[in-house]
């Protein structure tokens, strides 16, 4: 009887024991899953520090100073008016280089700088064409800035992501420019090839990239276009003269 006695104490010694490892084994896995719950200071931390990133629309800053800011041709009056940053009219990418101006035409006469600038801005909500261009160079000479130079602009297809681009308006279907379209793109490529180094050779036409007929005029009146580019490298040539006279 005492051995049997004995033997069910035993039992019940193993018995709480058991319990006891089983409710600790618990209680740990509780207090474990609960302090998984609780957020860990580093990552506010890393949270606090993305959350400007996300929002961030103006990479421009960042890119235009791995440029020289300075161009011997003083700036022309320049609107800036950047879009917003969107897939369709500004991805916010850098270009690879600014090693060539592309000049266009915008094929829809009188339409002005303002207006092709408003049209470049709402595809981002009509989201079915992807158009842009840095510069839009308005009837009366204005110049608007779309796209800062050294973010890509979709104009100039193969070569957006080597260039800047230039977009005129022009008043009839002829495509050629006013003077004061004219006179402000040849201050505005001046300014631009000045201050990136780029040579006569590489200032084009949309047409020397894709053979599409942009801009029309220049690409039908081909003594036209050489002169652009004359009267571009020639207004380089009066500004290096006038700083170097002093
Ligand atoms: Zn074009």
């Amino acid at each position: 009887m005492e051995d049997r006695h004995s033997e069910k104490k035993k039992g019940i010694r193993w018995g709480r024991l058991l319990l006891w490892i089983c409710v600790t084994a618990v209680t740990v896995a509780a207090i474990w899953f609960l302090l998984q719950l609780v957020p860990k200071e580093d990552e506010n931390v890393d949270l606090l520090l993305e959350a400007p990133v996300e929002i961030d629309t103006e990479p421009q800053t960042e890119t235009e100073s791995e440029f020289p800011a300075e161009s011997v041709v003083p700036a022309p009056l320049i609107d800036k008016q950047p879009l917003t940053i969107n897939e369709f009219s500004r991805p916010g990418e850098k270009v690879d280089a600014i090693e060539y101006i592309v000049i266009h035409y915008l094929g829809n006469p009188k339409t002005t700088a303002q207006q092709n600038h408003d049209y470049f801005e709402s595809l981002k909500d009509l989201q079915d064409t992807s158009m842009s261009a840095n510069y839009v160079v308005g009837i009366d000479g204005e110049i608007i800035e779309c796209v800062p130079p050294g973010e890509i602009a979709y104009a100039s297809n193969s070569m957006n992501h080597l260039s800047v681009s230039i977009e005129n308006c022009h008043l009839d279907e002829s495509g050629r420019f006013t003077q004061e379209t004219y006179d402000s793109c040849v201050h505005l490529a001046a300014y631009l090839a000045a201050r990136y180094d780029i040579d006569r050779e590489h200032i084009i036409r949309h047409y020397d990239v894709t053979g599409k007929e942009c801009p029309l005029y220049y690409v039908e009146h081909e003594d036209k276009w050489e002169e652009f580019k004359d009267d571009v490298m020639n207004y380089i040539d009066e500004c290096k003269k006038a700083v170097s006279q002093g």
